[in-house]
This record gives structure tokens, sequence and C-alpha cells, in this order.
């Protein structure tokens, strides 16, 4: 079993680890930037590990330092969050090398999934559906035209080594295409080192939903149900639901079983998510994430599963001890992402949190590391806080939503608290008619 668990993040995902480990009754490491010496993981921690100055490529992305705090704690195994290193398969096996248990997937595993050409084509193998486009890599325009001819316009030119949305072009038309197909590719070497796109074909109106697996590297895996994480800004997720306004029990089971089949198959380890588009009724593979997502905690309302304990478990070298059969869903559940920004421009608003007060009561969960008299430091992402509201049905997660967000109170710092006051009253919202676009329409409305 593992015994002290180094947590390679801050924030709130830093203490929702830290948790997990302590009902599991395993000590606890954490590491830090000097930026972030009074944060809520630090003071929780067992022992703590100052790893660098505030910039994360010096701090939290600083390998080096991070296998030293190990050495230094004696930690047998590293958690690292979302984000950072999560997806570093260099640092797996470094990890691997220094005999410090990864809580992750292989690193030949997070290599093959981080490269989208490489992912997609592995997907379509094992039998999940992907985007109608082009076999791999496109190299040339004569290529890119006839596949473009092939599958119709509009296409999206999409960068292998693609994140966080850059690199893509949407294309209308043919004469659009050797513009767009030069500068996506200009756009990914710039951004990712690797100048590889391929073509697709972009869909108008999709809903983005994603499945949640576990599986124990050892050919058995389960799927934990969908999320629909549809509201979108500029490809950042804002609002996140399980189960999907728009997905049915037979539809949830057989997409689920598509995917924990092609897991197994795959004898993936861990927890991992497999994102889709999905549009009239069918489904398309965009990519798979082979770590703990944000948006991890409203699947652990609905199946009422720990996930960090059951990546740890699963680690630790356990067989997977859930069966299909044993989850269960229950009611529906929703979160918000409280960022530390303006919640109509969207600019960073870091700063002294003068007064912290969280909702609670029946149904509500809120993840977060601060508290008042808490400084956000301008270093890192805006993400300060995650609400979770769980109800029988949607209707009643929203109407918990709506009066937990009445009881919110940070002072001193804007956030997107506004903003989901708004949606929780708005009439698609509430309908659950809603696409990927549907967040920046209404947003570009608002600010005319
Ligand atoms: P990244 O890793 O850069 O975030 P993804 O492949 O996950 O790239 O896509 C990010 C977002 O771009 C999706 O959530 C969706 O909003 C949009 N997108 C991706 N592929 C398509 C497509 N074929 N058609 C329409 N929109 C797409």
């Amino acid at each position: 079993m593992i015994k002290k668990v180094l947590i390679a993040n801050r924030g709130e995902i830093a203490l929702r680890v830290l948790r997990a480990c302590k009902e599991l009754g395993i000590k606890t490491v954490a590491v830090h930037s000097t930026a972030d010496a009074d944060t809520m993981h630090v003071r929780l921690a067992d022992e703590s590990v100052c790893i660098g100055p505030p910039p994360s490529r010096d701090s939290y992305l600083n390998i080096q330092q991070i296998v030293a705090a190990c050495e230094i704690s004696g930690a047998d195994a590293l958690h690292p969050g979302y984000g950072f290193l999560a997806e570093n398969a260099k640092f797996a096996d470094i990890l691997a090398a220094h005999n410090i248990t990864f809580i992750g997937p292989t690193a030949d595993h997070i290599r093959l999934m981080g490269d989208k050409i490489s992912a997609k084509k592995t997907a379509q193998e094992l039998g999940i559906p992907i985007v109608p486009g082009s076999a791999g890599a496109v190299n040339d325009e004569a290529q890119a035209l006839k596949i473009a001819a092939e599958i119709g316009y509009p296409v999206l030119i999409k960068a292998s080594a693609g994140g966080g949305g850059r690199g893509m072009k949407t294309v209308r038309q043919a004469e659009e295409l050797s513009l767009a197909l030069n500068a996506a590719r200009s756009e990914a070497a710039a951004a990712f080192g690797d100048d590889s796109v391929y073509i697709e074909k972009y869909l108008e109106r999709p809903r983005h939903i994603e499945v949640q697996i576990l599986a124990d590297g050892r050919g058995n895996a389960i799927h934990l149900g969908e999320r629909d994480c549809s509201l979108q800004r500029r490809h950042q997720k804002l609002w996140e639901e399980a189960g999907s306004p728009v997905i049915n029990t037979e539809q949830r089971a057989k997409i689920g079983k598509i995917v924990a089949d092609a897991c197994a198959r795959l004898q993936y380890r861990g927890a991992g998510t497999i994102e889709f588009l999905y549009e009239n009724g069918a489904f398309y593979f965009i990519e798979m994430n082979t770590r703990l997502q944000v948006e991890h905690p409203v699947t652990e309302a609905v199946t009422g599963i720990d996930l960090v304990q059951e990546q740890i478990r699963i680690a630790a070298g356990e067989d997977l001890a859930l069966r299909q059969e044993d989850v269960r869903f229950t009611g529906h559940a929703i979160e918000c992402r409280i960022n530390a920004e303006d919640p109509v421009h969207f600019t960073p608003s870091p700063g002294l949190i003068t007064h912290f007060h969280a909702p609670g009561g029946f149904g509500v969960r809120v993840d977060s590391g601060v508290y008042s008299g808490y400084r956000i430091p301008p270093y890192y992402d805006s993400l300060i806080g995650k609400l979770i509201v769980h109800g029988k049905d949607r209707q009643q997660s929203i109407m918990r939503l709506k009066r937990a967000l009445d009881e919110f109170v940070v002072d001193g710092i804007r956030t997107t608290v506004p903003l989901f006051q708004d949606l929780v009253n708005n009439p698609d919202i509430i309908k659950g008619d809603y696409d990927i676009h549907w967040l920046e329409r209404y947003l570009s409305q608002k600010s005319v």
C-alpha cells in the first residue's frame, strides 16, 4: 500500500487530493512555491517542501525540485492533480526511474493520447466513433483540398500537438483552405514545436459530452457516466453537469460501454476521460485526458464514488473493486467554476480576499482552498473554487444552485459568481438547451 503521497499541485485540487489521502490514512506532503506558503493545502499537509520561486516553470513544473522533494520527504507516490505535470510522459518516466509511484496512467498511454493524431487513430481502432476527417497528418494543400471536398465544408484544421484550443482554424470554403492551412501550421509550430496538422469535419452546433472511466491496467474498466461541459468560453469550461440534459439511460449505457471496453482493451490504468462532441444523436471522439478533470466532482456526486481514492487504490496495484453493475446514478449535479475574474470581461482579479463565506446545506459541496484574509497571487490560473450542487433531478439542482450562489460571499476581488446568478435564471439554461457556442453568443449579446 501507498504510505506517503506527495501532491505536485496547488490550489483547490491539492486540497482535494489531500482530503482523499487523509481519509485513506495516507500521509501527505505538500509542495509549494514561495508565493504559496500560506495556502490551505500547505497548512493541512503532514509535511511541506518549498520547491522554488513563484513562476510555475521554476516551481510546479520543476521536475528536479519535485523529485528531490519526494526523496527528502520519503514519499512513495505522487499525485499530479490536473494541469502542470499531470500529462507529462517524461515526468512519469522519471518518477518510475526513482521508484516513485505515479498516481496516473503509464507514460506510454500519456504519450499515445497526448498526440491527437495517434489518439484519434487509437480511438478508431478501439471502436470509438470519431469525427470524419483525414486519416493522419495532412502534408500539402492538394491533399487537404481532396479530403475537405470528401467530408464537405465547413472543415476544421487542428494541430496534432494541440491543447487549449490553439492552432485550430475553421474553413468554410475551398478558397480559404490554403491560407488557413499555412496559418494553422505556423501557429502549431510556434506554440508546440510541432507543425503537424490534421483535418476534420467542423460540427456547427455540437454539445461537449465526456465519459469518465476507471481502469486497473489489467484489462478491467468501468464507466461512471457522462458530464456535459458545453458551457464554455474560449474553450474553457465554466459550468458542468452530470448527467447531460440530452442523454438518456440507454444512450449513457451504450456510449459508456463502448468507452469502457476500449479502455479495457488498451489495458489503460487509472482515471481517464474520453471527450466527445455530440450532435444529432451521434458521438464524435475529440480527445482523451489521461488525468483527473477539474469537473470530476459532478460525477462523484451522482455516483457516490471518490475518484481520487479510486486513483490511489489503482496506483497501489489493487484490482478494480467496482464492477459496472455497482455503479448507480442518483439525481443530477451541477458544478460552477468560481474564477477570480471580472464576470463580464473575464480579466483576472487577483488580490486580497477581505471576506469569504462558502455556501452550505443539503446537497452543496465547495472545493476551495481560499479563506478570509487570503491573498490570491497573480502567477497562476484564476480558478479559486468550485461550487457543486446535487439534487434529486435537474430542476432541484438548479434551485439549489440558485440559493447556494446567493449565500456565496467573496469580498475584495471580482469573481464569476454574478455570471452564474444570471445563468441560473436563463430560460435556455433552465431547459438545458445549449451547445458549445451558446455561452459566447450570450456574452457577446450581453456586452452590446
Ligand atoms: P484542445 O485540446 O486544443 O482543447 P479539442 O480537440 O479538445 O482541443 O477541442 C477543443 C474545442 O474545440 C472543443 O471543445 C470544441 O469546442 C471545439 N472543436 C474541436 N473539434 C471540433 C469540430 N470537429 N467541430 C466543431 N468544434 C470543434
